[in-house]
């Protein structure tokens, strides 16, 4: 299947070969047509998946061929999605995929100032993607109006649900006009996530992709058996003698983020740490130089690693075990995406076997050990 036989509009196309994607992800596949007809959609897939283009593609080719002839803007789409990280993301889809048209988008979220991103409103916006507090936030205080929403995306509900974002939602749905587009993402479908979905979407199409487990096939596991103390001279040794360029290394906690930063800036690996204490300038500056390259690696805690999306990351190493098996197999589906291949390492030190055990219950497959 190609793009093309999506019926995707020429100015997309054109944006789209400037991607170079040889072709659709199943759930573009699956998705686009159902959301050009005007459907309601109700997608299960995560992150790497190709799901932010399987929604923006189909709301820019319907805003753009019904562009209203006067001046005035209004925002026609609504994008809300859980951390500033992905509203980021997002919104550099929609200038990838939307570059070929004269839309316009604006992208809001907390924990800067709101000046720039009010002075960006005022001068008009067609689509806003919003993260749920800054939203909110900005409606109370007149700066947006949502009377036009003609589309609306709901993007990974189950994290919002997680984030404690579900209040949020339930407050700004009244808001929205009734006679809308809702396309609902979710990776995981929870009781509570399954009953807000059937309160918010009418007749909708149900598409769902890659369950977690199959994600990890494509992903070269290996398990390496190491004591606390030693962890850090096997990550050095590692990261030595393998060249791969992007590599991700996932910390439990902050203080160990930034120790093991530490460690490796000591003996000349150029590394950062990414976290909840660091300021919004220095993550996104972090997570900037990581994908133009100047930074090979990176060290995170799972809550800010969320949604990375790095084309070419093709090393992830766990350096501690998480808490849970699921978050393993999200940490590692950050490699291995979109058709190519990638390697996950894991340390496990003699308190961390029984999540080994959980991990290889829930993945359905042995990490075999490296000595
Ligand atoms: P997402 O699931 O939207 O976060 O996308 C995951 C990654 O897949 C992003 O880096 C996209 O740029 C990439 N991607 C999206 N669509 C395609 C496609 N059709 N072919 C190859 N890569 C894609």
């Amino acid at each position: 299947m190609t793009f093309k036989e999506l019926n995707i509009s020429e100015p997309i196309l054109k944006a789209l070969l400037k991607k170079e994607y040889s072709s659709p992800t199943p759930i573009q596949e699956q998705a686009i047509p159902v959301a050009l007809n005007g459907r309601d959609l109700l997608g299960i897939a995560q992150t790497g998946t190709g799901k932010t283009a399987a929604f923006a593609i189909p709301i820019i080719q319907q805003l753009d061929q019904s562009q209203p002839q006067g001046k005035q803007r209004n925002i026609q789409a609504l994008i809300l999605t859980p951390t500033r990280e992905l509203a980021i993301q997002i919104d550099e889809c929609f200038s990838d995929y939307s570059r070929y048209t004269n839309l316009r988008h604006t992208v809001i979220f907390g924990g800067v100032n709101q000046n720039p991103q009010v002075e960006k409103l005022k001068r008009g916006t067609d689509i806003l993607i919003a993260t749920p507090g800054r939203l909110l936030d900005l409606i109370k205080q007149k700066h947006i109006n949502l009377n036009h929403i003609r589309h609306f995306v709901l993007d990974e509900a189950d994290r919002m649900l997680d984030m404690g974002f579900i209040h949020d939602i339930k407050r700004l749905l009244p808001i929205l006009p009734k006679q809308k587009q809702t396309l609902f993402f979710s990776a995981t479908m929870p009781q509570a996530i399954a009953s807000l979905s059937k309160s918010i979407l009418k007749n909708p199409a149900r598409v769902e992709v890659a369950p977690v487990s199959s994600v990890v096939d494509t992903i070269e596991q290996c398990l390496y058996f190491v004591e606390k103390p030693d962890k850090s001279q096997l990550l050095i040794d590692i990261l030595g003698k393998d060249k791969r360029k992007s590599v991700l290394v996932f910390s439990r906690t902050k203080h160990g983020a930034d120790k093991i930063a530490r460690v490796l800036n000591k003996r000349g690996i150029g590394c950062e740490a990414l976290h909840g204490n660091k300021t919004q300038g220095a993550r996104q500056r972090a997570l900037t130089n990581f994908k133009s390259g100047k930074t090979r690696v990176i060290i995170a805690t799972d809550i800010a690693a969320r949604g990375i999306d790095i084309i070419n990351l093709e090393l992830v190493i766990n350096y501690d075990l998480p808490d849970v098996a699921e978050t393993y197999v999200h940490r590692i589906g950050r490699t291995g995406r979109a058709g190519n291949t990638g390697t996950a390492l894991t340390f496990c030190s003699h308190e961390e076997y029984e999540m080994v055990r959980d991990i290889q219950k829930l993945t359905g497959k042995k990490l075999p050990v490296i000595t």
